[in-house]
């Protein structure tokens, strides 16, 4: 088969999981609407009667689409929906966001506010853990739900004051708080914002001389690229923002994607993104590299690997820590360093990110340090004497 025969099955079955997407709402596929992010957004899959005209769900999926929704909103846009495969209840897109009926399972350990974000919290909306930076949770709503969110006690929950009655607030005590220099725009995803209020927040944190660094987290560019357009760029070009973006699996860098990154990074806008290991979804070194190295194709730097959150309901997404690790150590010296981030626990209770290392350091005598590379062979390395 030829190269041009393959895209072009490839491009007709896109084509046709999107179709099967828009008979849900009795429409039929237009890529002219489906490159619309507010259609988009109206078009979001959050019932179990939208699954099931998609899916052929599981019981434990039937049972957790009826019983999430009190618990925990259920939302997939279009354009995530249409990366699900409808036969295979394994499938690692659905596995995201899909709810099961385990997250009914209160295990062992597992918390509300794992990050213990509520007790670092001077102001609704506003968490100071670190000295030197905040995270302002800008609103309560995402493009879609993760089932493994560590802020799902507060997203789509409705107990967030709209910005604009706290913003004021906010502000004063950023003003007040001249320490803080790096602000985290999170939530809720604040890209979900018209671009005249993002303009606006972003403008008026801008007038605060001593704030140096401004980022936004966002999970936009994996659920709903349709929104990164030419004019949001330049207004997150003119504030100076970095994006903190969220992906999990290689199967979720579509030409949509690709296409939204190339429109970020070609405007100015630094990339980084944010991976939670998650079973079944990608607990394998393979599937990891394939993702870091797509992101790096798409000039996103991926920084952060993240140990699952301990969160309510999520234990039958969490792997072990050693499962993290060997997988790390698969991952580092095998690849790009640039495509290995640093797998991090966020330390339950609110102890801050806390790096984890495969073992490097096998013993350290007299200044003498004995370190393990990738191959496994042993190196020296010897401290300045001045430090022995
Ligand atoms: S996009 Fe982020 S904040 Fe929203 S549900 Fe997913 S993990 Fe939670």
């Amino acid at each position: 088969m030829s190269l041009n025969a393959l895209v072009e099955d490839t491009d007709s079955l896109v084509d046709a999981a999107r179709e099967a997407v828009c008979r849900i709402f009795g429409e039929t596929y237009d890529p002219q609407r489906w490159g619309d992010w507010h259609w988009q957004s109206r078009h979001r899959l959050t019932r179990l009667t939208h699954f099931e005209q998609l899916l052929q769900l599981t019981p434990a999926e039937r049972r957790g689409l009826e019983l999430a929704p009190g618990k925990f909103a259920v939302s997939v846009t279009p354009h995530f929906a249409a990366l699900m495969n409808p036969h295979d209840p394994d499938c690692p897109i659905r596995r995201q966001v899909v709810p099961r009926q385990e997250e009914l399972v209160v295990g062992e350990g597992d918390m509300v506010d794992p990050c213990g974000e509520d007790h670092h919290s001077p102001l609704p909306g506003l968490v100071h853990r670190y000295p030197d930076r905040v995270l302002l949770l800008a609103l309560d709503t995402c493009a879609a739900y993760c089932r493994y969110c560590t802020r799902s006690r507060l997203v789509a929950q409705g107990h967030l004051e709209p910005l604009a009655r706290r913003l004021d607030r906010i502000v004063s005590y950023l003003e007040e708080h001249t320490e803080v220099r790096d602000v985290l725009l999170s939530g809720g995803d604040p890209l979900l914002f018209s671009d005249e209020r993002l303009d606006a927040l972003l403008a008026r944190l801008r007038r605060i001389p001593h704030l140096e660094f401004l980022r936004i987290g966002s999970r936009v560019p994996c659920f709903l690229p349709q929104r990164i357009t030419p004019e949001l760029v330049a207004l997150l070009r003119r504030h100076r923002v970095w994006l903190s973006l969220h992906f999990s699996h290689p199967r979720e860098l579509t030409r949509e994607v690709a296409a939204a990154c190339d429109l970020l990074a070609d405007g100015g806008i630094p990339l980084g993104s944010q991976t939670v290991l998650l079973r079944g979804v990608n607990d394998a070194a393979a599937t990891l590299k394939a993702l870091f190295h797509g992101l790096l194709k798409m000039r996103v730097r991926p920084y952060y690997l993240y140990q699952c959150d301990p969160v309510v309901g999520t234990s039958h997404l969490r792997t072990s820590v050693a499962t993290g690790l060997q997988i790390v150590s698969q991952l580092r010296g095998h690849t790009t360093g640039y495509a290995v981030p640093t797998y991090v626990v966020d330390a339950p209770g609110g102890g801050g990110k806390i790096p984890l290392q495969p073992e490097t350091v096998s013993a350290c005598e007299d200044g003498v340090w004995t370190l393990v590379n990738w191959e496994g062979k042993r190196f020296t390395y010897q401290d300045p004497a001045y430090d022995v």
